[in-house]
């Protein structure tokens, strides 16, 4: 059987590469030398992947391979067709450049969709083995470290920094504050206190902090606990009267780092000690860093406590704006290394609101669908994934009323476009004459968009989908019209388009 695709046709390209059509171009097997077109490729990887972000390599590079190298023609396979156009736009210099570097005989390189090579090993590069991360990722095993004179702390994730943290006007004020305290520890911002909901970040700034002090001064004794751990060591030291010992032990500590402090709330033994211990500290002027998931006056702490925190810095974290979740999410893509279009992050960011560590999750999928099934996210497949984890986008925004600014009617363009990327097919096939059901769908629901939210007219439909008659473009939403009827999600999809195009 062929494995080479055919794909469709691409505008002119010139001399440096072509697209293949079918196997015209091929050379024919018995002239290839599968080895040296091996080896250079290779090479060629190599060298490309010195040129690219990470993540980039590795999501267009993957799974590609030489096919042949026949009279300086480089044949080239990538496994899908979407590569096809980003290769052509986005690395065809590049890659020429690079194989000419390598071999001044080469002349062109040629393009070819190989389906098959997304589920042959043998005949691609494993890219995540041949070019490994310099970069660790994976935590330590050990949950807890033990410091000097007997004092445990957990164990500081290095992968929360301040410079990863993704700084907006949510969360500014206490990104500032953790920056002066690291750079200053126990100086103007003593005891800095931090409090919000759920997931908007204040373990990943506390951590960070102490990460950043650990930087600086890699001998600190930065002990970063949580309350529960904390009561439980007091509960502990009360059981085997050990109290002066904890005592002496946490009255050594340089930084003390507790967060949710709101579970020591009503524990008034535990309450207690967490004072003294805090009043020594800060006599001393050691760091203390707290974070609770409200302010200190609505924690039922003791009076003098809450007296003591408003002493020092209280900041907020609130939940992000949509620019800072986007950016959030531009920022934690690229730290899974995988590349994901700018339409499909934007539209996570419209439609998960409530807090960060969601926003991760769904973005997790998204990796998780990239890398099992081979397949880039799009907003389709988000919109999907979304409404499995029961956060229909469109359910919310009724339920929680969550709208988006209001915003001008959006162009045609601008609807061809959002159609475009939600079915991942490009406006010009969608203007084109292709009758593939692939293309048809998202034609004659972007003409339907046309009609109904901007008012064209059969006629001016039809010169925009290409100088199409009227009567068709009156067929075509006829058609539509009756699927629409018959088919529910269609309908979930069509909404989903219009929501992202700002139209409901
Ligand atoms: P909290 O402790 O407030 O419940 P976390 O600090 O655990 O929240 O944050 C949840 C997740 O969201 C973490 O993975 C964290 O890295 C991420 N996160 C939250 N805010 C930001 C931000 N501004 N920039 C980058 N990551 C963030
Ligand atoms: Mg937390």
């Amino acid at each position: 059987m062929n494995p080479v695709a055919t794909v469709c046709q691409h505008p002119a390209s010139d001399h440096i590469g072509s697209v293949v059509h079918g196997n015209a171009t091929v050379p024919p097997a018995h002239a290839a030398h599968p080895a040296a077109a091996a080896d250079l490729w290779m090479e060629i990887l190599r060298r490309v992947s010195s040129k690219l972000p990470r993540a980039q390599f590795i999501t267009w590079f993957k799974n590609t391979a030489a096919l042949g190298l026949e009279e300086g023609n480089l044949v080239v396979g990538l496994p899908l067709p979407t590569f096809l156009t980003w290769h052509m736009e986005h690395y065809r210099a590049m890659t020429l450049e690079i194989a000419r570097e390598i071999d001044p005989g080469i002349r062109q390189i040629i393009y070819t969709v190989d389906l098959g090579l997304k589920d042959d090993p043998a005949r691609t590069v494993d890219l995540l083995e041949h070019f490994p991360e310099n970069r660790r990722r994976k935590l330590p095993g050990r949950q807890e470290v033990r410091l000097a004179e007997g004092i445990v702390s957990k164990i500081l994730n290095p992968s929360y920094t301040l410079e990863n943290f993704v700084v907006g006007s949510s969360n500014s004020l206490a990104n500032a504050a953790c920056m002066a305290v690291a750079r200053e520890p126990g100086g103007k911002y003593n005891p800095l206190f931090l409090y919000g909901g759920v997931g908007l970040g204040k373990t990943h700034l506390l951590q960070a902090t102490g990460n950043a002090i650990l930087k600086h001064s890699p001998r600190a004794a930065v002990v970063y606990t949580t309350s529960e751990d904390f009561t439980n060591h007091v509960v502990e030291a009360i059981a085997h009267k050990k109290m002066e010992q904890f005592n002496r032990r946490y009255r050594t500590v340089d930084v003390l780092i507790i967060d949710d402090i709101q579970f020591i709330a009503n524990k008034d033994r535990t309450q207690e000690i967490f004072f003294h211990t805090f009043n020594t500290l800060y006599e001393e002027r050691k760091q203390v860093i707290i974070s609770a998931d409200r302010p200190p006056q609505e924690l039922h702490l003791e009076d003098r406590l809450i007296s003591r925190f408003a002493r020092g810095m209280i900041a907020d974290v609130s939940q992000p704006d949509y620019e800072t979740r986007l950016a959030i999410l531009t920022e934690k893509a690229a730290a899974y290394e995988i590349f994901i279009d700018g339409a499909v992050l934007q539209f996570i960011a419209q439609h998960v609101t409530r807090n960060v560590r969601e926003l991760e999750g769904i973005l997790m999928q998204a990796v998780a669908v990239y890398e099992l099934e081979q397949r880039m996210p799009t907003v389709r497949s988000i919109a999907e994934i979304m409404k499995k984890l029961g956060a229909d986008p469109l359910k919310d925004a009724e339920k929680t009323g969550f709208v988006q600014a209001p915003r001008r009617k959006p162009t045609f363009q601008e609807i061809m476009e959002a159609v475009s990327r939600y079915y991942s097919v490009s406006v010009q096939d969608m203007i084109g004459a292709s009758r593939v059901r692939e293309i048809l769908l998202p034609r004659q629901i972007a003409m339907c968009l046309g009609k109904r939210h901007l008012g064209m007219s059969f006629v001016r439909l039809g010169e925009a989908f290409g100088g199409r008659d009227h009567t068709t473009v009156m067929n075509a939403l006829e058609k539509i019209e009756a699927k629409f009827n018959s088919d529910p999600h269609l309908l979930r999809e069509v909404r989903a388009i219009e929501q992202e195009v700002g139209v409901v």
